[in-house]
């Protein structure tokens, strides 16, 4: 089994991070290629992703000072996933394994070399799980493990702890390229290629500079994301409500018939409105569900480009 290893970074906005990171993945390279872990071959690829600040130019720069280091300019901002994915479909070729990461180091370096053990043990995917979350504040810790505890219940199976550090190897990433669609999750798309799995625990530090480019708000849109394109179990449990709001209503159906030949046929106001606004906005509900899908669809069928590369910088022997 050959080894070239790739790490694949998707970069927004890193300029304050990449110095820093870029010195402490040389190092670990450099480590993992004098133990003859590696082949000289292996590289870092820093994917940008349409930043606004200095982040393609200090990538070109790295590149120029060492070709340990190669980059791929996006044509423009296509987020985390597109932008992991338009650096996991390029490096594939070159590759025998390839390990994504973040820009931010908040994911313990030191667990490749575990990885690496098991990929050249006979594993496909190789998971990085976070082993405790002790660092995080409350909020996020309960957030978090929520986001994984509703996305399975909705039918998204994914690793839980897990995000998008993880090692893969050739022929799975061959696997993923089979995935065409547009509505992203890959975390939840990996799962499904099959293939023998493991994980390796590590935890998770803080971010050492800049600011979190995940915010709320597009934490929850990605969570959305997630279910929807992974899986049809929202429209299901709209069809389970309406069989069982039917139900209830045979069971009114009845009890209003029985009333009025009792001869009291105005019964409270309240229940009236109650129901109105309950059915009401439970309707609205669900056509907003059905039409996230069908907005889906939409996108889909329309089956833009993923990503765009401008420009890739890599210096192969
Ligand atoms: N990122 C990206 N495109 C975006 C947003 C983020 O490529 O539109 C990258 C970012 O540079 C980082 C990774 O995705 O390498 C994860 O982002 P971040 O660390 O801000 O997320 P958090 O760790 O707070 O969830
Ligand atoms: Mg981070």
């Amino acid at each position: 089994m050959d080894n070239i290893l790739y790490l694949v970074i998707p970069c927004y906005n890193e300029e304050e991070v990449l110095p820093e990171t870029s010195s402490r993945l040389k190092g670990k390279m450099n480590e993992l290629i004098g133990q003859n872990k590696i082949d000289s071959k292996s590289r870092v690829i820093f994917v940008n992703d349409g930043s606004k600040d200095r982040t393609w130019e200090i990538i070109q720069n790295l590149h120029q000072e060492d070709r340990l280091f190669g980059g791929i300019n996006l044509s423009r901002n296509r987020g985390h996933q597109n932008a992991l994915l338009a650096g996991l479909m390029t490096v594939k070729d070159y590759a025998d394994m390839v390990i994504s990461m973040d820009a931010d180091l908040q994911d313990d370096i030191n667990a490749i070399d575990e990885m690496i053990d098991k990929y050249l043990a006979g594993t496909d995917i190789i998971y990085g799980v976070r082993s405790s979350r002790e660092k995080d504040t409350f909020f996020k810790k309960v957030t978090a493990e929520g986001f994984y505890k509703v996305m399975n219940t909705m039918g998204a199976n994914t690793v839980f702890n897990h995000a998008d550090y993880r090692l893969m190897s050739k022929r799975a990433l061959e696997g993923l390229a089979q995935y065409g669609e547009v509505n992203l999750f890959l975390r939840g798309i990996v799962p499904m290629i099959g293939y023998s799995t493991d994980v390796v625990y590590y935890e998770r530090g803080e971010r050492f500079a800049g600011k979190s480019k995940y915010p709320l708000g597009k934490m929850l849109s990605f969570a959305v994301e997630g279910v929807t394109s992974l899986s049809t179990k929202p429209i299901r449990m709209i069809t389970g409500l309406g069989f069982l709001i039917f139900i209830v209503s045979i069971g009114m159906l009845i009890y209003s018939l029985i009333r009025h030949f009792m001869g009291a046929t105005i019964v409270g106001w309240t229940t009236l409105m109650v129901s109105v606004w309950g059915i009401g906005g439970l309707i609205l509900l669900s056509l907003g569900v059905v039409g996230e899908y069908i907005g889906k669809i939409y996108l889909e069928t329309k089956a833009r480009p993923r990503f765009i590369i401008e420009q890739f910088l890599n210096d192969i022997d």
